[in-house]
């Protein structure tokens, strides 16, 4: 019988954070599989567990992913971590659960820290509706198609940032979003130097202009405001009114139809279109 691949949450600053239970799964798994096996010697120095940690990373995964699943399909358990957060959001954990998945091998996932949820909580913006869209990609032309793809989105959208991008993504969302769309970049999350600030991706940009940002970001941007459908004018009814009867409808009918898709009185209508001679 397969073994199972348990996806494990790794604190994103504070080692406080590792839950009880992630830290029983790091201590009965047979193996671990970490993105960066000198952080994760780390949670396990602090853990006091000495466990066998062999590499899964964007670089090597079409390497590493079959030797792990040839792992589990011969019954040992594997327990994924990345360098913090949820493993699979935005790390290279996902093809490692397609993989599985594919192969009928089990997969369960340990709730614990993720940045982006932590981020959204805090932010102060809506939270009811939210898209997660990650990293922006590092070319300029799918950067902008990606926000191109946003400027009707009402959601809140979350995305993660490193430093050294953070100004070119703010001069990029403010040609996209206009300078007063409201933002909430997060950083440093659950550390000594946890910031949120809540602003406008305007002021956002003239502020990262004068000082360099630092630490790794969580931007939490407000969606765009629902678009109010304009009242038809009087015109457009009289003429949807005079097309309905132009396909067969009587007059009385051709009123009822329009005055049910508009919200405009029947008798309001009525006297319109025969004002206006239909
Ligand atoms: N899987 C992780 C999770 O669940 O949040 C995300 C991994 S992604 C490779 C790393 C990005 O997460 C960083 O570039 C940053 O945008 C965000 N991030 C991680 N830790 C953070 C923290 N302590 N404060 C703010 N952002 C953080």
């Amino acid at each position: 019988m397969s073994g199972m691949l348990i996806l494990v949450p790794t604190p994103i600053g504070n080692l406080g954070d590792i839950s009880p239970r992630a830290a029983e799964a790091l201590a009965q798994a047979d193996f671990i599989a970490a993105e960066d096996t000198r952080v994760s010697i780390k949670l396990l120095n602090h853990l006091g567990l000495k466990k066998q940690l062999i590499s899964y990373h964007e670089h090597n995964k079409l390497e590493s992913g079959p030797h792990i699943l040839t792992r589990l399909q011969n019954g040992e358990s594997c327990a994924l971590v990345t360098d913090a957060g949820t493993p699979a959001i935005s790390d290279p954990g996902e093809d490692l659960v397609r993989l599985c998945r594919e192969n009928d091998v089990p997969v369960t996932a340990i709730p614990g820290p993720c940045a982006a949820i932590t981020a959204l909580a805090m932010s102060g913006l809506p939270t009811g509706r939210f898209t997660f869209e990650g990293f922006l990609s590092v070319g300029k032309r799918s950067r902008r198609e990606h926000l191109q793809s946003l400027l009707e989105e009402t959601r809140t959208m979350i995305f993660y940032e490193a430093p050294h991008k953070l100004l070119t993504t703010l001069g990029d969302m403010q040609e996209a979003f206009g300078p007063d769309r409201p933002i909430c970049l997060c950083r440093e999350l659950t550390k000594l130097h946890e910031e949120a600030v809540k602003t406008t991706i305007g002021q956002a940009l003239a502020h990262y202009q004068e000082n360099s940002p630092r630490g790794e970001y969580v931007l939490i941007v407000g969606g765009a405001a629902p678009k109010v459908q304009e009242a038809p004018s009087m015109e457009d009814c009289i003429a949807r009114v005079n097309a309905l009867r132009g396909s067969g409808l009587s007059m009385k009918d051709a009123v009822k139809q329009v005055s049910k898709e508009t919200g405009i009185p029947r008798n309001t209508l009525y006297d319109a279109a025969l004002q206006s001679g239909s």
